[in-house]
């Protein structure tokens, strides 16, 4: 939890403002915060000094001139992230930069309960820590990304869409005794965004974001004033719960027409197939496959997919009016370019004009361990605050 009890000094604010863009200038900084350039510098020269930032030189610009950047020390943590996924657990290692230092993956049943989890992640995250060269002791912070809804505390699973084995488990206090380590549970979908967002770094000229994240469901990430959105009970936004028609297919949730229940893969599958049953075999790429062919109930099952994802989209582009939009996830990336520009098209159609003038939409690539990452991030914001109100504050108190 960042500082919210205390009184924070400009460092520290500082601090947080480089974390959160990867990269800043000191001019960066002193417009943000509306200060003199010799406050920046006082500050900044404060933060380099005891080990929190780094400075780099940019690669030349025009004639060849070059800028001082700031740049969080990667060294200042190290940190653990795990994705569950219903058939895998991915387990990685970061350092305070997000760098990838080592991963580890098995497969398992996730659906039939926690139990079933706990061995392959023991597995993967030993693999993490042997591949990136680490003592276990050295990572006192663990994130995990997890597909199901959890309780505002972050603790118990209260709904995970189609693995009820999961309801009521407290899922934050088992791994915290397994593992002996700060636990965060986040949201898969938020850590998705926050990794695809610092992978692409043209995305930090948008404060203002929206990352959908479609895959067996449909998530998403919101990004206002360059920060990642938590909402009250710290789960961020269900897009693909929104519905858009109310006579429309049942969702998991138990309401009719949402986003999902269209654009979510095993909807997709089960409106390609002619029995309207999902084939075990069959992938969403298939289904994209077979529509460029000309299968028109593929064509059509991508056709709503992407009439879904644009309506819900339309909703979220008009109430946070954000300049970036990005789609990701395994079915954004099967339905490709033609889905993306639907999508674009349904929401300039049915958005106020002033509110898409200048908004833009980009489609992620496949990124590996991409939420696993991104839980990891999640987990930093404490371990790191721990560390930088040692360094900053810790002299002071003692003295
Ligand atoms: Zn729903």
């Amino acid at each position: 939890m960042r500082a919210s009890s205390r009184v924070v000094e400009f460092e520290e604010r500082l601090f947080w403002t480089i974390f959160d863009r990867q990269e800043c200038s000191r001019e960066e900084l002193r417009r943000l915060h509306g200060v003199s350039p010799a406050t920046v510098s006082r500050a900044v020269a404060i933060l380099v000094e005891h080990g929190l930032v780094v400075e780099v030189l940019s690669a030349p610009e025009g004639r060849g001139r070059r800028r001082g950047l700031l740049r969080v020390n990667p060294s200042l943590v190290r940190l653990l992230g795990v994705e569950i996924d219903f058939d895998r657990v991915t387990a990685v290692v970061v350092d305070a930069a997000g760098n990838l230092l080592g991963r580890g993956a098995r497969s398992c049943e996730a659906k039939e309960g926690i139990d079933a989890v706990l061995g392959p992640c023991d597995e993967a995250i030993e693999e993490a820590l042997r591949d990136a060269g680490i003592n276990a002791r050295a990572v006192r912070y663990l994130g995990i990304g997890h597909p199901g809804a959890f309780d505002a505390e972050g603790e118990a699973c209260l709904l995970w869409a189609g693995a009820p084995a999961w309801t009521g488990v407290p899922v934050r206090s088992v791994f915290e005794r397994r593992y002996a380590r700060k636990v965060a549970l986040v949201d898969r979908s938020r850590a998705y965004a926050l990794a695809e967002r610092r992978a692409s770094p043209p995305d930090g000229r948008h404060p203002y974001a929206l990352y959908v994240i479609a895959g067996t469901g449909v998530g998403c990430g919101i990004f206002i004033d360059g920060r990642l959105y938590r909402g009250a009970s710290g789960s961020g936004s269900e897009i693909g719960h929104i519905v858009v028609d109310p006579s429309g297919p049942r969702c998991e949730c138990g309401r009719n027409g949402c986003v999902q229940a269209y654009a979510g893969s095993p909807a997709i599958l089960r409106a390609a197939s002619p029995g309207g049953e999902s084939e075990a075999e069959r992938t969403v790429d298939d289904v994209a496959q077979a529509a460029r062919l000309g299968d028109p109930l593929a064509a059509a099952a991508m056709g709503r997919a992407a009439w879904a994802l644009g309506a819900g989209i339309a909703n979220a582009v008009q109430l946070l009016n954000p300049s970036l939009v990005v789609l990701a996830g395994r079915v954004a990336r099967g339905g490709g370019r033609p889905m993306l520009e639907r999508v674009e098209a349904i929401v300039r159609q049915e958005c106020v004009p002033t509110l898409v003038e200048r908004l833009a939409f980009r489609l992620a690539p496949a990124r590996k361990d991409i939420a696993a990452v991104g839980a990891a991030l999640l987990a930093a914001e404490e371990a790191i605050q721990e560390v930088v109100c040692q360094r900053l504050y810790g002299a002071r108190n003692r003295a």
